[in-house]
């Protein structure tokens, strides 16, 4: 095996360094939802033509705030994909501060899952991995993919359907989290249903026997949901909230609706669960004498891990190391978990050996990317160990310097993988014979394909 140096990578990343503070900077303030992140999806271009890519794709797959951006030397060279997100979220905007208050930019929403951060540093490492291919004549295509809307309808999806990942050899993603990892987690595969029933109105005291009650049906519904739920694999989810439940108690409504994730560790577990979920839907439906209008709005894959660039990113995240957290950092973190309620023991100060088999309730996006071409995935720590993500020192922390230095460490783990990639063909044919092994006969059908 040839020892490789990776000072002039290393180099890319810290002259990529102005060009993701200003992304990671500017997304935080921005704190734009899903499907409303047009400024944000905006920073990342401007610093990707800058740096000197093009942009191939805007509203990529017909998703707002989705694109596609390319930079290429020579021809026939590997293809390596970055992944970066910048949606927020509803109701976590904060200061960049040790306790719970209302951010600076007088936003309710805020980077609870600290995409800000994970933006920044993937566009930070495809831009560097571009300034070492041009020093050292590297032939190759970086791409970057806008992954708009990750934390609701996410654009991978839309993506993957229409093939967009299918001529890269590998696929480069991270997240932020409480601790440096990487192995093999496996996010869940999931369906989103919208269920609504419809029934009569009547009066419900003068007349109730002329109605048909659109919330028996519900009722009716959720109870067999929830007796569903000793049958079920216990990897197995199915959580749902009443988005409409009628107006009054003296009308019998003639309106009901229903929001409900179906999760569990691949796509046939999904597909069970929502044919099962269909049935019950129309039984309730029969039985209240209404009619049921049972939708799949959307659907992710379970993430699939890919051995040889599991074992590569556990090199490089030992090699780099979580960040150098000075005592303020390390102060501020504890005042977190003591506000949060939480044991103060700060920031990770080591790398997490590489995690076992495992599953998570957790669907991300990515997972589809992961059927599509060999994909490798990592946490790096952004946040305080035991705080988990979607809470509002997420976005403290990643408005401050604990997240600044959490993109430059997770850039340079990415920009090592891709150098890495983009240099060993033997690298790259090993992921690959390992996700055609693990994907075995099962083609990638677009979950999108069930959406009705
Ligand atoms: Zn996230």
């Amino acid at each position: 095996m040839t020892v490789r140096d990776y000072g002039t990578i290393d180099l890319s990343v810290d002259r990529t360094g102005e060009a993701m503070e200003s992304i990671n900077k500017e997304v935080w303030m921005l704190a734009e939802v899903s499907n409303e992140e047009s400024e944000s999806a905006k920073v990342h271009i401007r610093e990707l033509e800058a740096a000197g890519f093009t942009i191939t794709s805007l509203e990529t797959s017909g998703r707002p705030n989705a694109f596609i951006a390319e930079w290429e030397q020579g021809s026939d060279g590997p293809r390596i994909g970055f992944l970066p997100e910048y949606d927020a979220l509803p109701d976590l905007g904060n200061s960049a501060s040790a306790d719970q208050a209302a951010a600076p930019n007088g936003k309710s929403a805020g980077h609870g899952c600290g995409h800000n951060l994970l933006g920044a540093a993937c566009t930070g490492a495809a831009i560097a991995l571009k300034f070492t291919m041009e020093m050292e004549g590297l032939p190759g295509l970086v791409r970057v993919y806008g992954c708009a809307a990750e934390e609701t309808t996410g654009a991978k999806v839309y993506m993957a359907r229409d093939g967009y990942f299918d001529d890269i050899d590998v696929c480069i993603a991270w997240h932020s989290g409480s601790k440096a990892s990487t192995g093999y987690v496996r996010s869940a595969a999931v369906n989103h249903i919208v269920l609504e029933f419809h029934g009569k109105t009547a009066h419900a005291g003068a007349n109730p026997w002329e109605g048909r009650s659109a919330l028996d049906a519900l009722e009716l519904f959720t109870h067999g949901i929830n007796l569903m739920r000793e049958h079920v694999p216990t990897t197995a989810r199915m959580h749902y909230v009443i988005q409409s439940g009628g107006g009054a108690p003296n009308i019998v409504p003639d309106y009901t609706r229903l929001f409900m994730y179906l999760r569990d560790i691949d796509r046939a577990g999904v597909d069970a669960l929502t044919t099962w979920s269909r049935s019950l839907a129309e039984g309730a439906a029969m039985g209240t004498q209404t009619r049921a209008d049972f939708k799949v709005t959307f659907g992710m894959y379970d993430m699939m891990a890919n051995t040889p660039l599991v074992e590569n990113c556990q090199k490089h995240l030992e090699a780099i190391g979580v960040p150098q957290w000075t005592d303020v950092e390390q102060d501020f973190a504890r005042e977190i978990q003591r506000n949060f309620g939480i044991p103060d023991t700060g920031l990770a100060t080591s790398v997490e050996p590489i995690t076992p088999p495992s599953t998570m309730g957790g669907s991300s996006d990515v997972g589809d990317v992961s059927w599509c071409t060999p994909t490798v995935w990592f946490n790096y720590p952004s946040v305080p160990l035991g705080i988990g993500m979607h809470t509002w020192p997420v976005t403290a922390c990643g408005g401050m310097s604990i997240g600044s230095k959490a993109v430059d460490g997770a850039a340079k783990v990415m920009a090592r993988m891709a150098y890495d990639l983009m240099t060993d063909a033997d690298l790259r044919a090993a992921a690959r014979a390992d996700f055609e092994e693990r994907r075995g006969d099962i083609a990638y059908v677009s979950p999108l394909e069930s959406v009705s």
